[in-house]
């Protein structure tokens, strides 16, 4: 082989068994590529939450061959609603028209269950109860290392291990992620089609707290209250408890689906979290080793675009991978496409969470009426900058990698 041919990819390395690290894997997988992914937990499962899966993550989804499993269980969402909690309607945008430009709805669906679809579609070999904590890069490949003191080999690595990726500490430092300043809580509530028509989104906005809901599958309904709050709280007491501090947070909503949904919720379903972001980087990787999903962009739920944002990071990457460029360039490649599509979305999520979070009076009443007033030209330039670039993806659409 001359020195100028790269050599063929014998294994990369996949660190993180989450939606983006699962995604790569099959992405990988469709390019010819051989890969193993690392989990840190010890069985390979997503949380319990619900993800927004819009058109562009489900051009990504129906190029990986998944996008009609996913449709099966998850309803199209035909409007996204948005109010303020006295009832005001702020504007609808009307998602459902997206099947007909893209060729893909915008959908609602579990994570564990998006997660095991992916997952029953990869056979590349998935190891958990295995904790990155570092690498070692080679000349000609990555070792990387265990917390049980076990390393791996590969030709590349790939850090898809999450907002506190440890494979992101080695290379960019241990900053840790930003605090966004609140907090949300999930959950899950049981009602039949009757009581909760399918396809429905819905979020309201009231002063220094959020409430959004949309249903996941039939018959069952996630939603999210957010509530400013300092950092590294937890809920004393039972689940109950916390499900009646969240009717009184919420008392008096003008929507009554929201008594409604939290009444039909079953309290082991809440999560907690402090709401988590980053300010895009410059920098996502070095000689054999990037960084991909949350690892690299961590951004906030507002636009609910990370889960999509980390597959459509798979596919690309797995595209530069046979370009013939090389590992370290194609690598660069990845990096710099990608950081130019995610960067905006990261600082987009955060200024709308800072609106989220006002608190008072006058500022919130200005708020909505400033959503009011943009929203047709909101949703525009959510079509032309975040929805449109899956189409790319679309059966028969040409693409550049
Ligand atoms: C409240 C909330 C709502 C959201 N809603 C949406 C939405 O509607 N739509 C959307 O697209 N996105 C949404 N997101 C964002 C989305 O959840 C993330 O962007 C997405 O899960 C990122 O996937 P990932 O694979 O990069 O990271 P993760 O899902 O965090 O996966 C990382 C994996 O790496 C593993 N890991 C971590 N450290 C190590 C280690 N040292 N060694 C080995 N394994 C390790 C973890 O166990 C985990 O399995 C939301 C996020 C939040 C918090």
């Amino acid at each position: 082989m001359s020195a100028q041919t790269p050599r063929p990819l014998r294994r990369v390395l996949i660190a993180g068994g989450g939606i983006g690290g699962i995604a790569t894997a099959l992405a990988l997988q469709q390019r010819g590529i051989d890969s193993i992914v690392f989990e840190r937990a010890p069985q390979l499962r997503d949380g319990g939450a619900g993800l927004h899966i819009w058109t562009n993550g489900m051009l990504a989804l129906d190029h990986l061959g998944v996008a009609d499993q996913v449709s099966a269980i998850a309803p199209a969402q035909s409007a996204c609603n948005f109010a303020t909690s006295a009832g005001r309607t702020i504007g609808t945008w009307p998602v459902g028209q997206f099947v007909q430009r893209y060729g893909q709805p915008t959908v609602a669906i579990g994570r564990s269950d998006l997660h095991g679809i992916l997952r029953d579609a990869v056979s590349a070999p998935v190891v958990t109860g295995a904790e990155v904590t570092g690498y070692t890069e080679h000349d000609e490949g990555v070792s990387l290392h265990f917390a049980d003191g076990t390393s791996e080999d590969g030709d590349l690595l790939i850090g898809a291990d999450g907002v506190r990726s440890a494979v992101r500490a080695q290379l960019l430092g241990p900053q840790p992620p930003d605090y966004t300043g609140y907090i949300a809580w999930r959950g899950h509530a049981e009602l039949s089609p009757e009581e909760f028509p399918p396809g429905t989104f819905q979020a309201l906005f009231g002063p220094g707290t959020r409430f959004t809901y949309y249903d996941i599958a039939p018959g069952v309904v996630h939603w999210m209250s957010v509530a400013d709050g300092p950092a590294g709280g937890r809920d004393e007491g039972t689940p109950e408890q916390t499900l009646d501090m969240l009717r009184a947070r919420h008392a008096g909503w003008a929507d009554p689906m929201v008594r409604r949904i939290l009444d039909a919720t079953v309290p082991e379903s809440i999560l907690r979290g402090d709401v988590l972001d980053r300010k895009p980087d410059p920098v996502w990787g070095r000689g054999r080793v990037t960084l991909l999903g949350d690892a690299a962009h961590a951004m906030s739920f507002n636009i609910g675009q990370g889960a999509c944002q980390a597959i459509e990071d798979g596919l690309v990457l797995a595209g530069h991978l046979v370009s013939g460029a090389g590992v370290p360039r194609a690598l660069r490649a990845y990096e710099a496409e990608r950081r130019e599509r995610t960067g905006p979305m990261q600082v987009l999520a955060h200024r709308i969470g800072v609106l989220g979070s006002l608190q008072n009076p006058a500022a919130v009443w200005l708020r909505d009426r400033f959503m009011a007033l943009t929203w047709n030209k909101t949703f525009q330039s959510t079509e032309r900058d975040h929805v449109a670039y899956g189409a790319r993806w679309k059966s028969g659409a040409t693409t550049s990698v």
